[in-house]
């Protein structure tokens, strides 16, 4: 019988991942599965888990157990920089002494030595994408939150990664700029078809922006399914109370 990992289209999939720090089990044999262009949510509460099952996938943390794998193939053999993965995090973590057009290639020139008409070009096409033509020269510091966001989108995006890590990128924003990122990530995501794993505590987020929400409890998927069924049926009272409270 094929090894249904194997399948190509499906971007990630995790299968009875753990992690243990200290004495707590962080992931308790987790699953999930990304298909490809997919847009998925893992939503919880602060400490369920989220950024370990990010940092794991992205190849910064080790799991203890379980199976990963990345386009069908084990992640284990894999190194970060071969994962063909773009991150944003919470805090946008751009270089501050690097202009807006070298934080962006900093990516391609990690992963060869691309000449400078390309890396030009692939710049050119992000400052397009995030709508921020003509902001090539400035640096991080001249730019307000949401801009620099769109920076940090821009760098994840420029090497053509198969699959977009989000870690509650729009938690430092305030409602009203929060809002416009979550149409602007959304457009991006349906410009590109970009798998991306989006990880938040927010419901609301979770609800407008995904193809299917991942409920997470205490290192463990209570949850798999599109917005509109968790919310019309959440099935579980923890479910419930989670995706019910506006926070
Ligand atoms: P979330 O992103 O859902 O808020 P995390 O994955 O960051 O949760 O953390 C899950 C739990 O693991 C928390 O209790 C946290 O304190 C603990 N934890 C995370 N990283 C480490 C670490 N490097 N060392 C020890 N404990 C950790
Ligand atoms: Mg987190």
């Amino acid at each position: 019988m094929p090894d249904p990992s194997a399948d190509p289209e499906l971007i990630l999939r995790l299968e009875g991942v753990s992690k243990t720090f200290q004495n707590q089990r962080v992931l308790d044999a987790l699953d999930l599965e990304i298909a490809r262009g997919e847009f998925l949510t893992l939503l919880g509460p602060s400490g369920c888990g989220k950024s370990t099952t990010l940092n794991i996938v992205a190849g910064l943390l080790s799991p203890d157990g379980g199976r990963m794998t990345l386009r069908g193939r084990a992640a284990d053999r894999l190194p970060p920089r071969k994962r063909r993965l773009g991150m944003v995090f919470q805090s946008w973590a751009l270089f501050p002494h690097m202009t807006v057009f070298d934080n962006i290639a900093y990516g391609l020139k990690m992963q060869g030595s691309p000449s400078a008409a390309v890396v030009k070009t692939k710049v050119d096409e992000m400052l397009e994408l995030v709508r921020l033509p003509g902001a090539e020269g400035k640096f991080p510091s001249q730019l307000s939150g949401g801009m620099q966001q769109r920076v940090a989108l821009a760098r994840a995006l420029v090497t053509g990664p198969d699959l977009l890590l989000l870690d509650e990128p729009l938690s430092n924003l305030d409602a009203a700029l929060r809002k416009e990122m979550q149409v602007e990530i959304k457009r991006i995501h349906e410009t590109l078809k970009v798998s991306t794993l989006l990880v938040t505590h927010s419901q609301e987020e979770a609800l407008v922006m995904s193809d299917r929400i991942a409920v997470m409890r205490g290192g463990k998927i209570e949850r798999i399914a599109p917005p509109a069924e968790i919310y019309a049926d959440p099935r579980s009272s923890f479910v419930c109370t989670f995706v019910g409270d506006a926070n």
